[in-house]
């Protein structure tokens, strides 16, 4: 059996700032209050839950003068206003490059510009994003959604942080052909999801896999496209958030096995699933 380890696979910059200050802020903070998810891996929020982050789903839920973190995908700025005039202290964990994505549409309010976001609509970044849209927002995430856009003067178009970059391409064609110099784009696919993608693909092409396994959260958007890259190429994909999820006995003498991990899952867990493959 050949294993080859993604040498990307794990913590993206941004996720490794968020749980390093939360981990350091936890020993200033009993208990600090935090919108859903720090990030999407259930093993990484179960050991701060039990060091005192808690996770609200309404703001109206934490208690008066609490310390309050924004999480790394960001949320609605009616949120971020009543966290600054209700929280006692703030620990700010959103992504830099979230917050420039959010700095490009409130810009694209100031030229009346319609904001088309290449994302999904239920994902707390996209959420985010589009609360700081004055001039109208919509959100697709294929290129037949196009349609979806009402007529504009003007338009610009990003996407999720951790969208399928070859999708935004895509959207983006149809998006060119059809509204033509009036549109504006931008691929604000982060670096991080795109050098993990493309990592994952040259390994997928350049080797005969037989498997691949994706560890990382099963709510983590960036792992899921991790994986789907896999079965889109019909290789045998397992997406599994720890190696309890993974059948060892399913590992074949002649299988050639790629190994990767989304940008939240910690070093810990890809070791785990690493040297338990080791041993056989
Ligand atoms: S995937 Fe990119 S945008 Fe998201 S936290 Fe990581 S570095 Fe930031």
């Amino acid at each position: 059996m050949k294993l080859i380890l993604d040498n990307l696979a794990g913590f993206c910059m941004g996720v490794r700032n968020a749980v390093e200050k939360v981990t350091s802020e936890l020993e200033k903070h009993p208990l600090i209050y935090i919108h859903g998810d720090i990030i999407h891996n259930p093993q990484t929020i179960s050991r701060l839950k039990k060091k005192g982050l808690i996770s609200y789903k309404d703001f109206n839920e934490v208690p008066a003068k609490s310390c309050v973190a924004i999480r790394t995908h960001g949320i609605p700025y009616d949120e971020y206003v009543s966290i600054k005039n209700h929280a006692s202290s703030i620990v700010n964990l959103c992504c830099s490059r979230v917050t420039k994505i959010q700095s490009i549409i409130k810009k694209a309010g100031l030229t009346n510009s319609h904001v088309i976001i290449c994302g999904y609509h239920d994902h707390p970044e996209v959420k985010s994003l589009q609360s700081y849209a004055s001039n109208g927002v919509t959100v697709i995430k294929h290129p037949d959604e196009i349609d979806l856009v009402p007529p504009a003067d003007k338009l610009l178009m990003i996407s999720q942080t951790t969208f399928d970059e070859e999708l935004f391409y895509k959207i983006s064609i149809s998006a060119k052909s059809q509204f033509g110099n009036s549109i504006d784009i931008i691929n604000t696919v982060c670096r991080a999801t795109h050098d993990r993608q493309k990592n994952l693909i040259s390994l997928l092409t350049k080797n005969r896999v037989t498997k691949l396994i994706v560890i990382g959260g099963h709510q983590s958007s960036n792992t899921k496209r991790l994986a789907d890259i896999g079965k889109s190429r019909k290789i045998a994909t397992y997406h599994i958030e720890e190696l309890a999820e993974f059948e060892l006995n399913t590992v074949a003498n002649d299988d050639t096995i790629v190994v990767t991990a989304g940008a939240s899952t910690p070093d810990y867990i890809i070791n785990e699933v690493i040297n338990a493959l080791n041993e056989l």
